[in-house]
C-alpha cells in the first residue's frame, strides 16, 4: 500500500484518523480535510471494499468534497468525511455504531456526521448516544435537519432554473425538456418540482418499475438508463451515481445544459475541459447539490428553522451564477473554476 500522504487524494488532508474495536468488530477511518471555516462535516458511509486501500481513497476522496462543497454553501463549516468498513454480510450492531459514536467523539467536535449510503437516521441517533457530533436526527416539523434528499432537490431545481436563464434565455420551465437520470430521493423530486412549472421531462432509472410510475403521475416519458444521458433534450439532469461523464459521455450529450444532483459526475478532472469544449453549461454538482448539507448543518448548528434552510437554498443558484461568469470571463471550464473558488475561500488558493 502506498505511504498516506502518496496518495492522490491525499491533498494535504488535516488528519486522518484510523479507529479499530476487536470488541465490537469496528473498523472506521475519519479524514479531515480541512477546518479552515469550522468543524469538519461530512456523513458517514457504511461500506463493503474488496480492497482496503479504496476504503482510504473513498474518504479522501470525499472528505476534499465537503470542503469544497461547504465552502460554496457558505457554511462555518470545514470538509470531513468518515468510512465505517463492512464486512461482505454488511452486519451493523447498535454497539460498533456506539464504538463509532466514541471514535467521533475522541476527536473533540473536530469532525461532525451525518448518512451517507448504507446509513439512516436511525444509525445516527445510535452515534448519538456516544457523542452530540452528529446530525441529520429526525427532527419535529419547521425545525433544520432531517431527510436531507428534499433540500437537495429543491437546490437542485433552483441551479436548473438559473441553467435555462442563462443558456436558453427563458424565465421559467414551462416548455423546457428535462432528461433526468434516477428517480431516487434527489431526481424524484426534482422532477415534481420541475413538473409543477410544466416542463417537458424524460425521466430513466435502472429501477424500470419507479421511473414508469413516477412517469406515469407527472405525464412524463421514460427512457432507457442507458441512453438517457445522450437524448435530445434543453437540461440533462444526473441524478443517480457518480463518473457518469466520462470521454464518450460527453461526446455523445445532445443537451446545451448539464445540471443534476449526483456527486462527483465528472469521470476524471479532464471532463471539466471536453464539457466546456463542447459548450455545455455545466451546474458544478458540489455547488448545485448543496440543500442537503445545508440543511444538516443549520441543524447541528441550531442555526434557523426550515424558513432559514429555504433562504439559504436560494443562494445556490447564486453561486453557480458566479461560477459561471467567472467561466465566461476567463475560458476556464466551470468545474476548475468551482475548485479555484472554492480552495481560496479554505484558504488555499
Ligand atoms: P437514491 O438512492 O434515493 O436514488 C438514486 C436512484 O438512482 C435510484 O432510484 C436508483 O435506482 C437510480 N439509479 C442507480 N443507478 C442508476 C443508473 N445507472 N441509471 C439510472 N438510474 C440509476 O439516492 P439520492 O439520495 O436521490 O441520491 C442521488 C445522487 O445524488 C447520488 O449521487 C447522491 O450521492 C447525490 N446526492 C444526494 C444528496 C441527498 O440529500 N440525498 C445530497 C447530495 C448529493
Amino acid at each position: 500500500m502506498a505511504a498516506l500522504w502518496d496518495y492522490p487524494d491525499f491533498d494535504e488532508h488535516e488528519g486522518v484518523h484510523f479507529f479499530t474495536d476487536p470488541v465490537t468488530g469496528l473498523q472506521a477511518i475519519i479524514a479531515i480535510h480541512s477546518t479552515h471555516l469550522g468543524p469538519a462535516a461530512g456523513g458517514t458511509r457504511f461500506w463493503h471494499y474488496a480492497d482496503k486501500a479504496d476504503a482510504v481513497t473513498d474518504a479522501l476522496r470525499l472528505s476534499r468534497g465537503m470542503s469544497f462543497k461547504n465552502a460554496m454553501a457558505g457554511l462555518p463549516m470545514g470538509g470531513g468525511k468518515a468510512v465505517v468498513l463492512a464486512d461482505g454480510a454488511r452486519t451493523k450492531t447498535p454497539e460498533m455504531l456506539a464504538a463509532f459514536g466514541r471514535a467521533i467523539d475522541s476527536l473533540g467536535g473536530k469532525y461532525v456526521t451525518a448518512e451517507d449510503v448504507g446509513m439512516s437516521d436511525a444509525d445516527m441517533v445510535a452515534i448519538a448516544r456516544a457523542t452530540r457530533h452528529v446530525s441529520g436526527l429526525p427532527v419535529g416539523e419547521g425545525h433544520a435537519g432531517g431527510d436531507p434528499g428534499p433540500s437537495t432537490a429543491r437546490g437542485v431545481y433552483l441551479g436548473v432554473l438559473a441553467a435555462i436563464k442563462r443558456a436558453l434565455g427563458k424565465d421559467s420551465a414551462a416548455g423546457v425538456h428535462v432528461a433526468i437520470q434516477g428517480v431516487g430521493s434527489v431526481g424524484g423530486g426534482l422532477a415534481r418540482l420541475l413538473a409543477a412549472d410544466g416542463a417537458k421531462l424524460t425521466l430513466a432509472d435502472v429501477n424500470g418499475v419507479k421511473a414508469a410510475a413516477l412517469a406515469h403521475e407527472l405525464g412524463a416519458a421514460t427512457a432507457h438508463a442507458n441512453e438517457i444521458l445522450a437524448i435530445e433534450a434543453d437540461v440533462v439532469s444526473p441524478c443517480a451515481l457518480g463518473a457518469i461523464l466520462d470521454a464518450g459521455a460527453i461526446a455523445a450529450l445532445r443537451a446545451p445544459v448539464v445540471a443534476g444532483g449526483a456527486n462527483n459526475q465528472l469521470a476524471v478532472p479532464a471532463d471539466a475541459a471536453r464539457l466546456h469544449g463542447r459548450g455545455v453549461l455545466y451546474a458544478p454538482d458540489y455547488v448545485i447539490n448543496a440543500g442537503g448539507i445545508i440543511n444538516v448543518a443549520l441543524e447541528y448548528l441550531g442555526q434557523g428553522d426550515r424558513a432559514e434552510v429555504a433562504r439559504r437554498i436560494t443562494l445556490i443558484p447564486e453561486r453557480l451564477e458566479q461560477v459561471w461568469a467567472e467561466s465566461a470571463a476567463t475560458g476556464d471550464p466551470a468545474a476548475d473554476v468551482a475548485d479555484r473558488m472554492a480552495m481560496r475561500l479554505i484558504g488555499r488558493g
